[in-house]
């Protein structure tokens, strides 16, 4: 999401006059958005004239790690005025005129939602003396209507939509984000369509919680994913999406993505706990027989799926039988992958107040390395069935090697991470590559 949110930034800039600073072997896209150099002094990298940081506040940590960033990079750059942006902002505005807590640190200049950063031509123009931006138009003045400065042309993100509804008791984001709002299936298609023309191959459809989305009133996400896998003739391959939650993933879903032909064989879809009552505590809906019910539907609906999620352990709380049936959990479910996460506090979120009830660093440790061999187990013997198939993958990197070869890699369909090697730059082709071995989670192959 931030990824996608970084591109409309990045294009909003150069709209209204900015440059964007290149350097070798540094990215400025992601994590990180620097952003810019004045176009008279291109060379002079010490002297770029703004950096804008696009921050997560998913844990506490990440927003620790931010401020300490900005603060490196101060080092480097000591001219650049700094601008941030992200789910750590509360209020957009720049010193004096907003009371953003972030606008506290002497080197934040100015700080803006995300969803106005249709408002960051304007900002700008106060924050330099005499610059004047040049005119930007987007319909509605809306923050989706705001094309993007696509990183890979082959592999794109589309957002349909932004916020959350379901206020998890751990979450921050239904308080940093707001509330759920869907873009026109319209819209989404026709950015889609452009994209495709313009060469991408992958799209993947981002939101907080894609299967709630909605158009025109109307709960409809399988119908925007048949809509847009009309765009196959028009060359997309791969339709992807993220995040979905488990409440609304309903049948014609799993059928859509069992008959589409863009559809992928991979399913990401977070659970973040093996035991009802602690589910329950999440504040998440759904009961674990609920889950796996969805999952063997997938299963039996969609051959050879892979299937991955999200899990948090520590949980305050979780007792130690509790996190024994979500050992057992994943035993029985045999993801392919789990982005697992150690619990972390938020402030001003329920589960966050719940102090007399946190459970200690060593344990919550000890648990996370107990449920990632439980992972470990299935995941890599899902992957050593791939060994001697041949998977489409689609190359993400091709980096030359002394020898005059290429080293690339890339994800088959099944979401699996493929390396192999070949003579020639394949960087946003997809080539069948035949698996030769695997290596923990990643998979070595040949192409054919
Ligand atoms: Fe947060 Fe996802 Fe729960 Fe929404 S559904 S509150 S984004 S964890």
């Amino acid at each position: 999401m931030n990824h996608s949110d970084s591109e409309r930034v990045s294009h909003i800039l150069e709209e209204s006059g900015f440059v964007p600073f290149k350097d070798q072997g540094m990215e400025y896209l992601g994590k990180r958005q620097v952003v810019v150099d004045s176009v008279e002094n291109p060379a002079k990298n010490k002297d770029i004239d703004l950096i804008i940081f696009n921050t997560c506040s998913v844990r506490q940590k990440a927003e620790d790690k931010a401020i300490g960033v900005i603060q490196e990079m101060l080092k480097d750059y000591p001219m650049a005025k700094i601008g941030v942006t992200g789910c750590m902002v509360r209020q957009t505005g720049a010193k004096k005129e907003a009371k953003d807590p972030l606008l506290q640190h002497d080197f934040i200049d100015f700080v803006f939602r995300i969803e106005d950063c249709v408002k960051l031509p304007k900002i700008l123009e106060n924050i330099f003396a005499g610059f004047e931006a040049s005119p930007c138009h987007y319909e509605d003045d809306s923050y989706f209507n705001i094309p993007p400065n696509v990183t890979n042309k082959f592999q794109v993100f589309v957002p349909i939509m932004q916020g959350c509804d379901k206020f998890c008791s751990y979450c921050i984001v239904p308080h940093t984000r707001g509330r759920e709002i869907s873009r026109p299936m319209d819209e989404v298609f026709a950015e889609c369509q452009t994209l495709v023309k313009n060469g991408a191959k992958e799209i993947t459809l981002i939101g907080q919680n894609v299967n709630s989305y909605r158009d025109k009133g109307e709960k409809c996400f399988a119908k925007l994913l048949r809509k847009i896998d009309e765009l196959h003739s028009e060359g997309l391959s791969r339709l992807r999406f993220t995040a979905a939650h488990p409440q609304d993933f309903t049948d014609d879903v799993i059928d859509a993505l069992a008959e589409m032909k863009t559809s992928c064989p991979y399913v990401h879809l977070p659970v973040q706990h093996g035991s009802n009552s602690l589910l329950q505590d999440m504040e998440r809906n759904y009961t674990v027989e609920h889950y796996e019910e969805i999952i063997r539907k997938i299963r039996e609906k969609i051959p050879g799926v892979t299937i991955s999620t999200d899990i948090i352990v520590g949980f305050p709380g979780e007792t130690e039988e509790q996190f024994q049936e979500l050992l057992d959990f994943g035993r029985r479910v045999k993801f392919d992958f789990s982005f697992t996460a150690i619990y972390s506090p938020r402030k001003n979120t329920a589960a966050g107040e719940m102090t007399d009830k946190f459970i200690p660093e060593k344990i919550k440790k000890e648990r996370f390395h107990k449920f990632d061999e439980v992972v470990k187990e299935s995941a890599w013997a899902n992957r050593e069935r791939a060994i001697g198939k041949t998977l489409e993958v689609l190359v993400e990197k091709s980096v030359p090697l002394d020898d005059g070869l290429f080293r690339h890699s890339g994800r088959s369909r099944e979401f699996f991470e493929v390396y192999f090697t070949s003579g020639r730059n394949l960087m946003g082709q997809e080539v069948p590559v035949k698996i030769t071995d695997r290596q923990n989670y990643i998979l070595n192959g040949e192409l054919v």
